[in-house]
C-alpha cells in the first residue's frame, strides 16, 4: 500500500468535495435569483466534479486506502457573480498546480495509473478554469448588459 499516493488521492478528493459544494451553492443561488443559464452551466461542472470525487475514491479503494468524506473547506455563500467566479478561478488554478505536482509524484512512485488519473482530471480543471475566466471577462468588460443575457 503506497501511503504517499493514497494521501495525494485523498487530498484531491477533499478538494473535489469542496468544489462540489461550492458549485452547488452557486447553482441554487443563481437559479433562485433568475440566472438560469449560469445556474445550468455550473450545475454541469458540479456533476463533473462529483465524477472526479468518485474516480478518486475508486482508485483509493483499489490501492487499499479509505476514501475521505471531508471537504477541504466550507463553501462561500451569497457573493456576487463576479466574486463567485473569482473564487472558482482560484480553486481551479489551485487544482491545476496540485494535480500537476501529484501526477509527477505518482510517476516517481511508479504508479502510472494514478498519474494518468491526475492528468485526466487536470484536463477537466483546465477547461473549467477557461470557462470561468471567459465568463468573468465578459462580466467585467460588458457589465450589466452581459449579466442580463444570463437570465432567461
Ligand atoms: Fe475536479
Ligand atoms: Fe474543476
Amino acid at each position: 500500500m503506497n501511503e504517499k499516493v493514497i494521501g495525494l488521492l485523498n487530498d484531491a478528493r477533499m478538494r473535489e468535495l469542496h468544489v462540489i459544494s461550492q458549485y452547488m451553492v452557486q447553482h441554487y443561488e443563481w437559479d433562485d435569483t433568475g440566472y438560469s443559464k449560469l445556474a445550468a452551466s455550473i450545475k454541469q461542472i458540479a456533476i463533473q466534479e462529483m465524477k472526479h470525487a468518485e474516480r478518486l475514491a475508486e482508485r483509493i479503494l483499489f490501492l487499499g486506502g479509505t476514501p475521505t468524506t471531508k471537504p477541504s473547506d466550507e463553501a462561500k455563500k451569497g457573493l456576487g457573480i463576479a466574486e463567485h467566479l473569482r473564487v472558482n478561478i482560484a480553486l481551479e488554478a489551485d487544482a491545476i498546480n496540485m494535480y500537476n505536482e501529484s501526477a509527477k509524484v505518482c510517476a516517481q512512485e511508479l504508479d502510472n495509473i494514478s498519474k494518468d488519473l491526475f492528468e485526466e482530471l487536470l484536463a477537466a480543471e483546465e477547461s473549467h478554469l477557461d470557462q470561468f475566466q471567459r465568463t468573468l471577462d465578459h462580466v467585467e468588460k460588458l457589465g450589466d448588459s452581459y449579466v442580463a443575457t444570463l437570465i432567461d
